[in-house]
């Protein structure tokens, strides 16, 4: 079985041809970042563009890096959900007439579901386990019971984390800090907290009332946001010029992210616990997203794991992000087990919001567990 993904839900082009055993025959991606750098933000319409020009060519290149014809594929999957309309749309209506001009199966893909599998193309992990999901876009906590098959246990209430990281390293303005330059803003704040002093400006972890496994991050934006003011306003500077102590607020914000996320994750695994959600041998938490690849967040997880007897598995940060092997290996995998594969005449639409699984938030919440101090 070899199939080829396709992902366009946001601003990355990715095609990837994987097999059956997970070996990644050929891959291509062209990132628009850089573009929407400049713009500060992503902009739908362009985003679309962008797609549209490099699509045929990504998915042209993963095929010839694989050395597999069209003819030789077994299934065609596209993220066709959630993210972007105009950019879901792009992948989507490319894969439709592939699949209709080689006759091959369609397969739609749930975006975070394939951030969630990817870990079994690696590893030899099988369901359920726990996965903690935290990039630009999202952050999530779900157990994975099967190929189409979650409980949704926690999801930010506001904004994502890297989301957060990259509007503080904005308001900040580290792009013109000289080690940072060529940073994302979580990779900025990750560079500059090491050599910060976290205990400089206290700030408090989020939703330290609520006992459930949601996550919010907007307030604590805030908080950062109203101290940076006051440093201006004390050292009588400009905004966004502040050189003095950005390592102390970097590594302040760093580190309540990483409380933040280990708590409700700490919550999540006891719930899991209680309800009888995660083998009692060798139960597993997968920590997968763009802000993953930050190891102060890693090391606050592996505490809670190291405590609560979890083996803490992290795909590589290339498998983190977005890009198409992802969607293929999840195509493989719906494929293995026969489910969701369409004909290639059926018309199948996008969705922009799509939640992921079952939803559990409620039931952790009137469950209240209090974590240990
Ligand atoms: P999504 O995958 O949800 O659609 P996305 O494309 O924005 O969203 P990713 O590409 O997975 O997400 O990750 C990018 C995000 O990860 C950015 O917000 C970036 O700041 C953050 N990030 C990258 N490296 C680090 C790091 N070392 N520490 C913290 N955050 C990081
Ligand atoms: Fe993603």
């Amino acid at each position: 079985r070899v199939v080829l993904g396709i992902e366009t839900s946001c601003d990355d082009t990715g095609a990837a041809v994987v097999n059956e055993k997970g070996v990644i025959l050929g891959e291509a991606l062209h990132s628009q970042k850089e573009v929407h750098l400049r713009t500060g933000g992503i902009i739908p319409t362009v985003a679309q563009q962008l797609h549209r020009e490099n699509i045929g060519l990504v998915v042209q290149e993963a095929l010839e890096r694989s050395g597999v014809d069209p003819s030789q594929l077994s299934a065609v999957a596209t993220t066709v959900k959630p993210g972007m309309a105009l950019s879901l749309a792009v992948g989507l209506e490319f894969s439709q007439s592939f699949v209709r001009k080689f006759s091959k199966p369609f397969i739609p893909i749930h975006h975070m579901e394939a951030h969630a599998l990817t870990v079994r193309m690696l590893h030899p992990i099988t369901f359920p386990f726990l996965v903690l999901l935290v990039s630009g876009g999202h952050s999530l906590l779900a157990v994975a019971q099967g190929v189409d098959d979650f409980v949704l246990l926690g999801h930010s209430l506001d904004e994502a984390p890297g989301d957060t990281l990259d509007k503080i390293a904005r308001r900040l303005s580290l792009r013109k800090h000289p080690q940072c330059t060529t940073l994302s803003g979580g990779q900025a704040i990750e560079l500059l907290a090491e050599s910060g002093d976290r205990m400089r400006f206290p700030l408090t972890t989020p939703m330290g009332q609520t006992q459930d496994c949601c996550f919010s991050f907007a307030g604590l934006r805030n908080q950062v946001t109203m101290m940076i003011v006051k440093r201006e306003a004390e050292e009588g500077i400009e905004q966004g010029t502040l050189l003095s102590c950005v390592n102390d607020i970097a590594a302040a914000t760093q580190h309540t992210v990483a409380a933040h996320l280990a708590k409700r994750t700490h919550r999540a695994i006891l719930f899991c616990k209680a309800n009888g959600l995660l083998p009692s041998k060798s139960p597993t938490l997968v920590l997968s997203g763009g802000v993953a690849s930050n190891q102060y967040i890693r090391k606050a997880l592996t505490v809670i794991t190291d405590m609560t007897g979890l083996h803490l598995l992290c795909p590589p940060a290339k498998f983190c992000t977005d890009n198409g092997v992802m969607i293929a290996w999840n195509g493989v995998e719906r494929l293995r087990e026969g489910k969701g594969i369409l004909p290639p005449n059926v018309d199948v639409f996008y969705e922009p919001k799509a939640p992921l699984g079952m939803d559990m938030t409620a039931e952790v919440k009137a469950a209240a567990i209090r974590l240990p101090p």
